[in-house]
């Protein structure tokens, strides 16, 4: 475990995988190790990425991280596919992408699936910035798909989000979820090599002097071409513009504090959560109330008091 902490806080990508994996499957253990490396997290810079499907958004995050590279930064990637869980898709995509930088030692990249944990992958994604955070990544990029409100919060854990969009979309853009939106900080309209790039761009500039309610001015939108490496460097200016922005305008240490905050709750949560599971599945207690209130005999309001009850008369024992 010291060797683990001290290999990772020296930026060794074999302890730097260990650790994630660790906080994977063993979360006894990952919490102390996540103790022992706080005190060297709050340093990077953390770029959410997300869009549909087919976007282009691992193309896009590798030619980002190139960039950031070429600068001499250390870039961790974080990779979240929530529907991986079944087809695998995310490994598969590792290994691709792995080829390309595995001769650069200063690229880190790690695929993360739900694997049905429900909420847990927001917690797995702290937990992995954390770690990469420590590990003297200068740049952590979290790529998703950007679908539902997991996905929401996933990006949450960015400083800066970059929505990618694609021509071809026409008035579907319509339909895009509000939530992604205003999520966004920067727009990319990938494939701008395609036509129709433009319209994307003045459709999204139309949707925003609708939404007035925004406090924030209207993000940037990049026209990009991943697969062609255009547009990519007016991409990364774009986001490091808007995180000096935001950095003076003290925005980020708001956005920090939130996060700060999502973090101790979700964790709380949990804990409570598997300490209530577990002390009513113990016994047995946990099916005889899903039956009882199947039947009727009991609600499943003051099913919970009792179980709570319960748990505070143990907790006082144990004290
Ligand atoms: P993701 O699912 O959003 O991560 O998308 P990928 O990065 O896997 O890209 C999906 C497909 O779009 C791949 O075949 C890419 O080669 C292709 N693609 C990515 N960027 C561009 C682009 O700028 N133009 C075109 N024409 N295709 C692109």
């Amino acid at each position: 475990m010291k060797s683990i902490v001290e290999g990772m806080i020296a930026g060794d990508e074999r302890s730097i995988a260990r650790a994630i994996t660790i906080i994977e499957e063993e979360p006894e253990i990952a919490a102390h190790l996540l103790k022992d490396i706080f005190p060297y997290t709050g340093r990077a810079f953390i770029i959410g990425i997300t869009g549909a499907p087919g976007v282009g958004k691992s193309t896009l995050v590798d030619k980002i991280a190139e960039r950031y590279r070429r600068e001499g930064k250390k870039i961790g990637i974080i990779a979240v596919d929530p529907s991986s869980a079944f087809s695998g898709g995310a490994i598969l995509g590792d290994r691709v992408r792995m080829q390309r930088h595995n001769l650069d030692s200063g690229v880190f990249i790690r695929s993360m699936a739900t694997r049905g944990q429900m909420g847990g992958l927001s917690r797995f994604t702290g937990d992995a910035i954390d770690i990469l955070d420590a590990a003297g990544k200068d740049v952590i990029i979290i790529e998703t798909v950007g679908v539902g409100q997991d996905e929401i919060d996933i990006v949450s854990h960015s400083d800066s989000v970059v929505v990618v969009l694609i021509p071809g979309m026409g008035d579907d853009i319509q339909a895009i979820k509000a939530g992604i939106l205003e999520i966004a900080d920067i727009f990319a309209v990938n494939k701008a090599d395609q036509p129709g790039a433009d319209r994307v761009v003045s459709e999204l500039e139309y949707l925003f002097t609708m939404l007035t309610e925004s406090v924030l001015e209207m993000p940037e939108i990049i026209k990009t071409e991943a697969l062609y490496d255009s547009g990519i460097d007016l991409l990364v200016e774009a986001i490091e513009k808007r995180h000096q922005k935001v950095i003076e305008s003290g925005l980020l240490n708001e956005k920090r504090m939130e996060r700060c905050e999502n973090r101790l709750v979700s964790i709380l949560r949990e804990r409570l959560l598997n300490e209530a599971m577990e002390n009513v599945l113990k016994d047995g207690r946990y099916h005889e109330y899903v039956n009882a209130i199947f039947v009727r005999r009991i609600d499943p309001y003051s099913a919970v008091e009792e179980i709570m009850k319960g748990f505070g008369r143990r907790e006082q024992k144990n004290a």
